[in-house]
């Protein structure tokens, strides 16, 4: 069917506007050039506007802090596999990206003498790991998220950015060249469809946590961006690598900050034992997320679970008492009353390893350019594109991402991906015509979808999908485990050939949005699952109990994957770069990674 579309050219294009794309946006539209954010929900309720814990920076406000330990932490905290000149980068910039925060508005919890407030957090040491934990975390109460938000999206409107809340990205623009042109996109409220044509066009639309039952992101969480670049025949890589947050309240999911424990909180079995002794001796309950979610999967496995099932662990606060709780954890008091019936300052919260984060995504440079495997070039650069934020695979975090290291991700690159695009693209330069190859094959998936009338509704196979990953790409995991989850998302994709869209108008048609979204996260769901099951070794998050040990010789390389076909997945590697970006530091050579 022919569809009328409207026509927009800008200079440059922003398409999420959590805090990676509204600190892109605020760079880009600061420099003068003509941009457009596109997101499907209001900026502020992006899913940053959930991040509790806070962002992390070696201001030193509480104790004698540097950069570079925060390098190491932040190394060592990848198991290797992250890339230590963007990690350089992210680790340095993070003191004058807080301060600029601050000048942005963004009000910041203080100390007694007006400084920044910061907090102990997992794998924050001081010292290159051989002295005590760092307190380097920065934080608005436990509501940073919710601070940096609005902070940005306010001076992204005062620098005259145009914005277009609840349009939703469909494809990208691709040229014969394979350069990025800009997106197809659809306003929701009406359902008419919009070209964006742009020079730069910077992909920020987060992570894909909904490909699983229980996350703690939120619904919108369908990495729509990655599969965007996985349609345009580019890979994604190292989705194998998944955070489970050891703290999501048993039940719903809903996540209580890693600043619970940096408060001083801390985890019981059902003996009572506070088991991270054993686990972590030097850092305990403030030991990586990788290792404390394995201990309490462990502490279950082998019964010493609480609750009736056995099934989950008690994170104990009472002992803070109410007036640190009040000050300083007011939102995750509320969380718990809510969705545990628990008051926090007399009983335990219920809590269990919940998938929150994920380390893969879009491969990037640390200018955010985004990159793919070409003729033996494994940094070969990708014309008019760039991923930031969750998304974006630069990659800082590696096989584990240290908490309060993703607010400062997205601050970090946000901005110098604007900074690089101010550097290749010229305010005004006008738009060259390109074919309509790509725009038709992204018209046709629509049109597909919109007339849907399969047998199969969509929220029956989104639940297939998300319990398949969640039984067979866990915590733990082993070869016979995941090909047989390998088998059953077969199965699922299958059924979605037979999908049903029952909705056939174009207002706020959600029926046919989330099924746009489903076919995102399915991808997403077989890449993720067919690179752990490809992954012959341990490291990080991706732990597999029928081979427990790191191996650096066969496995210290980055997964790149594409979909070949609807099942069908090509993987290769991609070298780590294991050199800084300069000298102001030494390059961190593999190691035991103990706490
Ligand atoms: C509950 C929770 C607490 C957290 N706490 C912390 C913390 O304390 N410290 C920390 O460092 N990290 C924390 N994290 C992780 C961190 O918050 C996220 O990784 C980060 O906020 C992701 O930001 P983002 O800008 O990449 O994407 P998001 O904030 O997820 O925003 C994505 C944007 O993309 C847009 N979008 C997506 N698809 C489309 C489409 N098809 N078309 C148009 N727009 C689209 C959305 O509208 C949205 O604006 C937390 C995460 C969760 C879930």
């Amino acid at each position: 069917m022919a569809y009328e579309i409207i026509h927009h050219e800008y200079d440059a294009l922003v398409v999420g506007a959590g805090g990676a794309g509204l600190r892109a946006t605020l760079g880009l539209a600061e420099t003068g050039l003509k941009t457009a954010n596109i997101t499907k929900v209001f900026p502020t309720r992006s899913h940053t506007v959930a991040a509790q814990g806070g962002i992390s920076a070696a201001l030193a406000n509480m104790g004698k802090d540097d950069w570079r330990w925060h390098f190491f932490d932040t190394v060592k905290g990848s198991d290797w596999l992250g890339d230590q000149d963007a990690i350089q980068y992210m680790t340095r910039e993070a003191i004058p990206a807080i301060i600029e925060l601050e000048h942005y508005g963004v009000p910041f919890s203080r100390t007694p003498e007006g400084k920044i407030y910061q907090r102990p957090f997992g794998g924050m040491t001081t010292e290159f790991g051989k002295g005590p934990p760092a307190q380097r975390t920065c934080a608005a109460a436990d509501r940073t998220g919710h601070a940096m938000l609005h902070a940005l999206y306010q001076q992204s409107l005062k620098c005259k950015a145009q914005f277009y809340v609840e349009f939703f990205a469909l494809d990208l623009l691709m040229d014969e060249n394979g350069q990025c042109c800009g997106v197809l996109a659809m306003d929701l409220s009406t359902g008419q469809l919009h070209r964006f044509r742009s020079h730069m066009t910077i992909l920020a639309t987060g992570g894909y946590g909904r490909a699983f039952f229980s996350a703690t992101s939120a619904h919108t969480c369908t990495g729509d961006g990655n599969a965007m670049v996985l349609r345009a025949g580019l890979p994604l890589q190292d989705l194998e690598f998944v955070q489970f947050h050891p703290t999501g309240i048993y039940g719903s999911g809903c996540l209580i900050t890693e600043g619970a424990r940096g408060e001083g909180g801390y985890l019981t079995n059902s003996k009572g034992e506070r088991f991270m002794e054993r686990y972590a001796p030097s850092v305990k309950d403030l030991a990586p997320r990788d290792m404390v979610s394995r201990s309490m999967a462990t502490e279950i496995r082998e019964g010493r679970g609480v609750g009736a099932e056995a099934d989950h662990i008690f994170l104990h606060l009472e002992h803070l008492g109410a007036d640190v709780l009040h000050a300083k954890l007011p939102g995750i008091s509320e969380s718990a009353k809510i969705f545990a019936g628990v008051d926090v300052t007399k009983e335990p919260i219920p809590v269990v390893p919940t998938v929150h984060y994920n380390m893969g995504g879009i491969p990037t440079l640390h200018t955010g350019e985004v990159v793919t495997l070409k003729d033996g070039n494994p940094d070969s650069v990708v014309p008019g594109l760039m991923a930031v934020g969750e998304a974006a695979c630069v990659s800082v975090h590696g096989a584990n991402r240290l908490g309060s290291n993703s607010l400062l991700d997205l601050v970090v690159f946000g901005r110098s991906a604007a900074i690089r695009t101010s550097e290749l693209v010229k305010a005004n330069t006008p738009h060259k015509k390109i074919s309509n190859a790509s725009e038709d094959k992204a018209l046709s998936r629509l049109d597909g979808f919109r007339h849907a009338n399969g047998t199969e509704p969509t929220a029956k196979v989104r639940l297939d999908m998300q319990k398949t990953m969640q039984k067979h790409c866990a915590v733990f995991r082993d070869g016979p485990m995941m090909q047989e989850g390998i088998q059953k998302l077969n199965a699922v994709i299958d059924s979605f050939g037979k999908v049903k869209v029952s909705d056939r108008s174009m207002i706020w048609n959600s029926d046919l949005m989330e099924t746009l979204e489903l076919d995102n996260l399915l991808g997403q769901a077989l890449l993720t699952i067919t690179g752990a099951e490809n992954r012959k070794e341990s490291r990080g998050a991706h732990a597999r109990d029928d081979i427990q040990d790191r191996d650096d010789v066969n496995w210290l390389h980055h997964t790149v994957a594409w979909r070949t076909g609807d099942k069908e997945v090509k993987l290769d590697k991609r070298p780590v770069h294991m050199n800084p970006l300069d000298s102001d530091v030494d390059q961190i050579p593999p190691m035991a990674r103990k706490y």
